[in-house]
């Protein structure tokens, strides 16, 4: 017999389940409404394009999709990922499987034990999660409802960095986006400190109001490792996303990919290229924003209806993207908020959030909770935020 445990490597202790992971079995019970998956709504999937757009694959070019192929990717893919960002190059383009496969990649490759990653407080559980095998340390900065606050940035850069992570768009879990000012001020921050970037956008494609702001990779083109990704707006099974950076950056990010799995699916990218070929993407994202749009209209609704009092409560008012962000405040008799330990209360009332102590690598984090609107019906999000406002208003009251 093997003790497997007593045999496993000292990094595998890092390796933590998902805390959101545990939350959704407890919704898979049919009656409660559930605010906390992050996935994107199926409802969207265009499964008839992909099917014909996948027949067409396997009888045009069926060998050589189905073939091994190159580390970098399908080179018509990574011409149509660079084509779709300002100034960039095929050569400055590396397909991954997943942004979560780039976010594990940069931190192999840019990252030593003990080096301080910033990120902010809340930020992206995953990539939390994708870093901790690396035995880093976060220095955590401050949001407010334009993203990170400079100063508190600012402060974190000066203390020492090896790398900044930041979600520019439509934040998981707050649904804020850095204003321009911000953007300027982040990559000037960057530039001083001589930190690089790694700016992950799922969500810049599902901005469904306002301008398009540039990416800090526009602005500092020689600092940022930048990653997309398909899972927001084609499908996330795929596990189809890109890393741009400079040659030089990713070079040892290829070496890396070639280690781990050699290549992405080439019959997935193969079938991406054939999909997006005529310009589909442009006009499925029109059907994707607007779904977004009122979906987030519907939840703000429901929750000026039920928490809009000037009770303390304060959540974030997305313009795209999939996520709000709730803060809670403390009780009556002072008691402070704990989104974690009321958890189970709301799944027991019929109702699902994240808790906000999921997304801060250091503990904090017990005021604050996400709601995802994307997959509720608007009578579920009307009936779910009722039964979350009762809880809250109740637990509030003592
Ligand atoms: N980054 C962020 C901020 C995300 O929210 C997600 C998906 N939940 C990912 C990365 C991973 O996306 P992908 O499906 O491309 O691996």
């Amino acid at each position: 017999m093997v003790d497997w445990a007593a045999h496993a490597a000292a990094r595998t202790s890092r390796l933590k389940p998902s805390a959101i992971r545990e939350i959704l079995k407890l919704t898979q019970r049919g009656d409660v409404i559930s605010f906390a998956g992050g996935l994107p709504s199926p409802d969207l999937f265009p499964t008839t394009t992909i099917g014909a757009a996948t027949e067409r694959v396997l009888r045009r070019h069926g060998a050589t999709a189905l073939q091994y192929s190159t580390t970098e990717g399908h080179p018509p893919l990574r011409e149509w990922v660079a084509a779709r960002y300002a100034n960039v190059a095929a050569d400055d383009v590396q397909i991954v499987s997943g942004s979560q496969q780039g976010l594990d990649l940069v931190a192999k490759c840019y990252l030593d034990p003990g080096d301080a990653v910033v990120v902010a407080a809340p930020t992206y559980t995953g990539a939390l999660r994708a870093f901790d095998p690396y035995q880093v340390r976060y220095r955590t900065v401050e949001t407010d409802d334009d993203g990170m606050v400079p100063e508190a940035l600012e402060a974190a850069l000066a203390a020492g960095a090896k790398l900044l992570y930041v979600i520019p768009n439509f934040d998981n879990p707050t649904g804020t986006h850095l204003s321009l000012e911000r953007r300027h001020a982040v990559v000037e921050l960057a530039g001083r400190y001589g930190v690089p970037i790694l700016e992950d956008d799922p969500y810049g494609e599902l901005r469904f109001e306002g301008a398009e702001l540039p990416h800090l990779r526009d602005l500092a083109p020689e600092r940022v490792i930048h990653a997309g990704t398909f899972s927001k707006t084609l499908v996330p099974g795929f596990r189809l996303a890109w890393l741009i950076a400079s040659p030089e950056a990713l070079e040892p990010i290829r070496r890396a990919k070639q280690a781990a799995d050699l290549h992405t699916s080439t019959f997935v990218q193969a079938i991406a290229v054939e999909i997006t070929a005529d310009g589909f993407l442009d006009e499925h994202l029109v059907k994707i924003r607007d779904h977004y749009r009122s979906q987030r209209g519907y939840l703000l609704d429901a929750l000026d209806r039920e928490l809009g009092g000037g009770d303390g409560f304060h959540w974030t008012r997305p313009s795209g993207g999939m996520f709000v962000w709730m803060t809670v405040p403390s009780a009556a008799d002072g008691t402070p908020a704990d989104t974690t330990a009321l958890a189970h209360d709301a799944v027991a009332a019929g109702v699902a959030y994240v808790p906000g102590e999921s997304f801060y690598p250091d503990g904090g984090g017990l005021d604050g909770l996400r709601l995802s609107y994307s997959v509720a019906t608007p009578e579920q999000i009307n009936t779910g935020i009722a039964r979350l406002g009762e809880l809250l208003r109740r637990a509030t009251l003592r």
